[in-house]
């Protein structure tokens, strides 16, 4: 029997993330590819799990989540951002920031809709959006500074836009949009009645003294914003899978419809530990024991550490304001194309790094650029470092 995949999945291939990650593997290399905490995750948040996974919260939570997380997370909302949020309407707990997304752009495009992404986008947002039968228009930011030209960013929205997608932290180019940049996205989508999906991952992740804004903080945004974020960079927990989704009532019943369908509910104990390391006089409390900067701190060190090793290999990295990754230029090296690097680098030097190109929707327009993540042991940027000496232009 010929098996034919469904048509929604054209051109899906194997993501970069797994491509990469299983020729780190074959080749027993320094993996500074994939996103992920190579250290311990904190003893407050495994503590707290290990609680309650003994005290059975083991069977199905509520299917928008457990409703002592989402008031925690409105709570936070509403202390850092000012603006009240109402957990039994507002808030969606889902398997990670990736299934949030999925069933934000499932539960908002229609087949034919436009959404506007900024490229480099991360690699789940154009399939999400094809899978929901909707047409990714992609506006190009660009190096160093990753900047839109104004006019491409206005030029893309049209009738057919339904809403953007926005990153920041940025991921893969450290980007955190000033509120200059969004206010100019929020004017925009005013005008045009545009959903922004904000994904915001990454937002504890800064340095420097970068600021995160919210772009639902923005006039005129709360009404038409779906956040993103997700448990698994903040704790160094990208395993368990705790995204959620803050948005009003119409969009929160937008994302709850597709989620109930997809997974229904994700891990209760996972759900729990959250809530208790969020939850006043909880467990954790890790703003008040300050967790958040010793986060940024340890972060800001490894940045430091990875740069020294990049620059004495000749990969200069461009500047960061967020998120774990450092991008270098890797055009000095004669390779065809970024691709071609990393799968030099991983195999024959040992390292490995993601290339750019697939979080554009014309790979070839791709500045050749390969990513290199930072959350990791001293020992792997250090091993990295060792095996980084081997590199040489072809
Ligand atoms: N969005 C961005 C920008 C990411 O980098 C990632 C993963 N690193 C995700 C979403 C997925 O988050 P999660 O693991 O919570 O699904
Ligand atoms: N977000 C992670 C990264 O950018 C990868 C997650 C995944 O493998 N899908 O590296």
């Amino acid at each position: 029997m010929a098996v034919r995949s469904a048509d929604r999945l054209a051109g899906f291939g194997t993501s970069i993330f797994t491509e990469i990650t299983a020729l780190a593997v074959k080749h027993g290399a320094a993996n500074l590819g994939q996103g992920f905490p190579d250290f311990a995750a904190p003893d407050f948040i495994k503590d707290a799990a290990a609680r309650h996974i003994r005290q059975d919260h083991n069977q199905y939570a509520a299917s928008a989540g457990v409703p002592r997380l989402r008031a925690a997370l409105a709570a936070q909302w509403q202390a850092r951002y000012g603006q009240a949020i109402d957990p039994t309407a507002e808030v969606t707990v889902a398997c990670g920031a990736t299934e949030v997304l999925l069933d934000a752009i499932l539960g908002l495009v229609n087949p034919g809709d436009e959404v506007i992404v900024l490229e480099p986008t991360y690699d789940a947002y154009v399939p999400d959006i094809q899978m929901a039968g909707g047409i990714a228009r992609p506006v190009t930011l660009r190096p160093p500074r990753w900047e839109w030209d104004p006019a491409e960013l206005a030029a893309a929205f049209t009738p057919r836009t339904r809403a953007l997608i926005l990153n920041t932290p940025h991921n893969p180019t450290g980007k955190v949009f000033a509120r200059a940049e969004l206010e100019q996205l929020a004017r925009l989508c005013v005008a045009h009645d545009v959903v922004v999906v904000s994904d915001e991952v990454y937002s504890e992740l800064l340095y420097d003294g970068a600021r995160h804004v919210p772009i639902a903080t923005l006039p005129g945004m709360r009404e038409r914003t779906i956040t993103v974020d997700s448990m698994g960079k903040t704790f160094s927990v990208t395993g368990w899978k705790v995204g959620w989704a803050i948005a009003p009532p119409a969009l929160t019943a937008a994302v709850r419809a597709t989620h109930q369908f997809v997974t229904f509910t994700n891990s209760a104990p996972f759900q729990e530990a959250l809530a208790d390391a969020l939850a006043d006089g909880g467990a954790g409390v890790p703003a008040a024991h300050g967790y958040y900067d010793e986060l940024r701190a340890a972060y800001a060190a490894r940045r430091a550490q990875l740069t020294a090793v990049l620059e004495a290999a000749g990969l200069p990295p461009l500047p960061i304001a967020g998120a774990y990754f450092l991008l270098c230029d890797v055009s000095a090296f004669g390779f065809a194309d970024d691709l071609a690097f990393c799968r030099h680098l991983c195999t024959d030097v040992g390292v490995a790094a993601i290339p750019i190109s697939p979080f554009y929707a014309s790979p070839a327009r791709a500045p050749l650029l390969a990513r290199f993540c930072f959350a990791k042991r001293e020992e792997t940027i250090a091993a990295a470092g060792e095996r980084l000496k081997r590199l040489r232009p072809r």
